[in-house]
């Protein structure tokens, strides 16, 4: 199956194909490295190749376009997942600076990030606050003409290396968002996942912030953000589940047992079957979203959470699948479904879990619905 025929669907542009062409090419000869085993070297390298291949360019438009990020999150995912994860990172961490920072905020961010000299990270989630974003007690506070903010938040992804951070806080307007530099918290305490990143918890006690937007409209901003990253991570998992499917293939054709190949079986073409197929429907699915939020015609909130939620749920089951035909390769450390498989998981958690997913989209239905 040709990795890049569902580029040529009315969703996409030239331009777009010719993207994910260019980074196939730099991502096949320049990311062997992002398996090894120090994250933070990893993805400190990661961020500067970007930076110089020209990619995170696309994570700091004032108009991003989704269907780009979209398709490089897919074609990094496809190759290693802390490439995926560097490049979303710096989106995630960078567009609310590119959608409502002052003149000076994009200033001071934006071009290194986009030359890879600045790494970024996005600070939301709170010890009592993760599916309930707007219960976060970071409290902010005016001094002089800054801000200062106390309180912890905790599975910030690039915790540990980043340079800066988006903060969201409680102010007297209401929940605001700031730009922190990283001197300014304490980011000691890390966390180890299930597939290694980059993540801390981070303290912040009398750290100076700069507000970002206007104040009491930072979740508003956080919200546009995900309508811009929930498709990505659709399309991420896109990436995982291509690659899952495609070491399935391999593997079923090679491998013989009881005198045939495992692919002649009815049992795995129907597991091939369904891998394929939910494949075509969630790149449907995350390319629609994207599509509609690049249309500029308003809120593409339901289109990101169906996409979200039926390419997370589904490249588990794809991974799954694609270890169950690798039969004891499938779990062995360090092969690609065995990586495949602790990569995968977080997706269906971050950036709402399924269940927040099917929340905002049965409150979107229901709206519509008669009294
Ligand atoms: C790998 C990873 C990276 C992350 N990176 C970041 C980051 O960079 N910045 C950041 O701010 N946060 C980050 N997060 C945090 C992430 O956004 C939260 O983990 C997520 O919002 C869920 O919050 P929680 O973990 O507190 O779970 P909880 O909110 O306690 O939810 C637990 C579970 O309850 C279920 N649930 C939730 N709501 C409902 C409901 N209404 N009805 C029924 N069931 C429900 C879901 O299954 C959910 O998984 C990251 C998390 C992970 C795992």
């Amino acid at each position: 199956m040709d990795r890049f025929a569902h580029y040529e669907w009315p969703f996409f542009e030239p331009r777009h194909a010719a993207l994910a062409r260019r980074a196939e090419s730099f991502a096949s000869a320049s990311l062997g490295f992002a398996h090894g085993e120090d994250a933070d070297a990893i993805c400190r390298r990661l961020v500067q190749d970007f930076g110089c291949a020209g990619f995170l360019h696309h994570c700091v438009s004032e108009s991003p376009d989704v269907r780009s990020i979209a398709l490089l999150r897919e074609v990094f995912a496809y190759h290693a997942g802390l490439a995926d994860f560097a490049f979303a990172m710096a989106g995630l961490s960078t567009v609310p600076i590119a959608l409502a920072g002052s003149a000076a905020l994009k200033k001071k961010y934006l071009a290194r990030t986009a030359a890879g000299e600045a790494i970024a990270a996005f600070a939301l989630s709170e010890p009592q606050a993760g599916s309930d974003a707007k219960a976060l007690a970071t409290t902010a506070r005016r001094d002089g003409s800054g801000w200062i903010l106390d309180g912890t938040k905790t599975w910030i992804s690039n915790g540990g290396i980043a340079d800066f951070f988006v903060v969201f806080a409680r102010a007297e307007e209401g929940i605001s968002a700031f730009v922190v530099e990283a001197g300014e918290v304490d980011a000691s305490e890390r966390i180890e996942i299930v597939a290694p990143h980059p993540m801390a918890t981070i303290k912040l006690s009398g750290a100076r912030g700069e507000l970002l937007g206007e104040a009491g409209q930072g979740f508003q901003l956080a919200m546009r953000n995900l309508d811009i990253f929930r498709p990505t991570v659709a399309a991420a998992s896109l990436g995982f589940s291509r690659r899952a499917m495609d070491e399935a293939v391999r593997h079923a054709t090679e491998r013989k047992l009881f005198g045939r190949a495992l692919a002649e079986f009815q049992m795995s073409q129907a597991k091939i079957a369904d891998m394929a197929t939910a494949i075509d429907a969630g790149s449907l699915l995350a390319y629609r979203a994207a599509w509609v939020k690049d249309q500029g015609k308003g809120r593409n909130t339901r289109e990101a959470a169906m996409a979200k939620m039926f390419a997370t749920e589904s490249a588990q089951k794809i991974v799954d699948d694609a270890v169950q035909l690798c039969g004891g390769l499938g779990v062995m450390r360090g092969h690609p479904v065995e990586r495949l498989y602790r990569e995968v998981r977080a997706l269906r958690i971050y950036e709402g879990a399924t269940e927040v997913q099917k929340l905002v989209i049965a409150r979107d239905v229901l709206k519509g619905a008669p009294a």
